[in-house]
């Protein structure tokens, strides 16, 4: 569940985000959850946002428009009819101590360096930085992705992490990799915790299924937790050998 930080730029439209921050404004320190007013509760839309101390209402902003942006459309690729309500909890990074405290807490252990992860079906947890918009869509596909298969999380890690990967847009550019990094590592390499390999490959392992099997075996596979030979009717061997085949065509150095 939890991850490194990624660096992908999100570009904030500044009139959408003006309307936002004005729109969140109007519902804010309505509902403070604790009687210190920390976090602070914001409701807009589906989400409950839980603003702890250092986080600005344009910081809730920036994250509730990408979510906003992209919600509808990962829950229709999805299909998946109806989410529950989702909780987005973020602490400043000024506040890093109680942000470490806090995973240690839900999840038994810290992932240094982690900036999201969800840590209940209807929540996500996220640690404020430049990119933490479209982190956002990428822990709320995790969550639209436990309304398809409720035990999909880390299950196996190389397909959770593609699903998320890929529904939140983030393309590597295959322009910066060398000869070495288009050798598909291999499922076992993608399913470890402490490697970028299964962010590094994801997007591309979703896409080469869609593309070979369509949304139904997509789907079919999320379903299954991964089962390739049942869902798909190929061995683990095969695939890897066909993503490699299908990123090596996507970059132009089959
Ligand atoms: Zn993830």
């Amino acid at each position: 569940m939890a991850h490194p930080p990624r660096t992908a730029a999100h570009r904030i439209r500044r009139a959408v985000l003006l309307a936002l921050a004005s729109s969140v404004c109007a519902s804010c320190g309505h509902s403070a959850s604790e009687p210190d007013g920390d976090p602070r509760a914001i409701e807009a839309d589906e989400f409950l946002f839980l603003a702890h101390e250092g986080v600005s209402d344009d910081d809730v902003s920036r994250i509730l428009e990408a979510l906003r942006g992209n919600a509808a459309r990962i829950r229709s690729h999805l299909r998946v009819a109806e989410m529950p309500r989702v909780r987005v909890s973020v602490w400043s990074p000024s506040h890093r101590d109680d942000w470490t405290q806090a995973m240690q807490a839900a999840l038994g252990q810290v992932y240094s360096g982690a900036t999201g992860y969800t840590p209940r079906k209807d929540e996500m947890r996220l640690l404020l930085n430049p990119a933490s918009p479209s982190e956002s869509v990428h822990e709320y596909a995790h969550l639209v992705s436990f309304q398809v298969n409720p035990t999909i999380g880390n299950n196996p890690r190389w397909l959770w992490e593609a699903v998320a990967v890929y529904e939140a847009g983030s393309a590597p550019d295959l322009r910066t990799w060398t000869d070495a990094d288009l050798a598909f590592p291999g499922l076992h390499a993608l399913n470890q915790y402490d490697s970028s390999l299964p962010y590094r490959w994801g997007y591309h392992v979703a896409m080469g299924v869609i593309a070979r099997w369509g949304d139904d075996g997509y789907l079919a596979l999320i379903r299954s937790n991964g089962d390739l030979q049942g869902s798909l009717g190929i061995t683990e061997a095969a695939f890897g050998a066909y993503v490699e085949g299908f990123v090596r065509g996507l970059a132009g150095r089959a």
